[in-house]
């Protein structure tokens, strides 16, 4: 089996263990004083260590997995337990992730990147101060980061090319490193927007489409780029 294949069935199994973990968390967490959440992760976690399909690397990766998002969800929806961040010294929701550490971040690095347009820096940086949680952050992405751009059609409102994006969106933050992690090379649409040289009303309205329409399909992809 390629390594490929096996990554899809890891992500299946994955996938049936928490449904199965999802079952179990709500026929005993309405019996007990323990939340559903950390109900369903004791259950996730017992179920990987059961399983004979896995190789102990495999079950690794899976709870991995499993904390990633459970982290993240913890400071998206404000589901962790509040405690004070002894680095920026404001509340955080997550033992993995402090969001304002990361916007603290990303603003010291405003000035490694520019648009060459001052309205479309101002809107990202503003975007990333709003949403700057791995996989949900609105980046400048240099064109020279794109190689195989092919053009695929015509939309609505302009071309659209497909592309190898060479680095990847950002997957992960090491809080101690105080560093990005990346996806690495992936396939990434890309969209010609009509007057995205003078940005104005119309520009904003229809990145804000397409940034919902994206976000709601692939949660982690949204990006700005100009095509040369
Ligand atoms: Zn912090």
């Amino acid at each position: 089996m390629t390594m490929f294949k096996r990554l899809e069935t890891l992500h299946r199994i994955c996938n049936e263990i928490n449904n199965n973990a999802s079952s179990i968390a709500k026929c005993i967490h309405n019996a007990s004083n323990v939340s559903y959440r950390e109900m369903h992760k004791a259950a996730f976690f017992s179920l990987v260590d059961e399983n004979i399909k896995l190789s102990r690397q495999e079950k690794k990766y899976c709870k991995n997995l499993y904390v990633y998002e459970f982290e993240l969800n913890n400071v998206a929806y404000k589901w962790g337990t509040p405690k004070r961040c002894l680095n920026c010294k404001l509340t955080r929701y997550s033992e993995k992730y402090c969001e304002n550490c990361i916007s603290l971040h990303l603003q010291k690095i405003f000035d490694a990147w520019t648009s060459g347009n001052e309205i479309i820096d101002n809107f990202i940086q503003e975007c990333q101060k709003l949403s700057p949680l791995p996989n949900y952050i609105m980046e400048w992405i240099p064109f020279h980061q794109f190689e195989n751009v092919r053009y695929l059609t015509k939309g609505g409102f302009g071309s659209i090319y497909i592309a190898t994006w060479k680095r990847g969106y950002i997957t992960d933050y090491d809080e101690n490193e105080k560093a990005f992690t990346y996806f690495g090379p992936q396939y990434v649409a890309l969209k010609v927007l009509k007057g995205s040289n003078n940005p104005g009303k119309f520009f904003f309205d229809e990145v804000s489409i397409r940034v919902k329409m994206v976000l709601d399909a692939f949660p982690h992809t949204y990006l700005l780029t100009w095509l040369k």
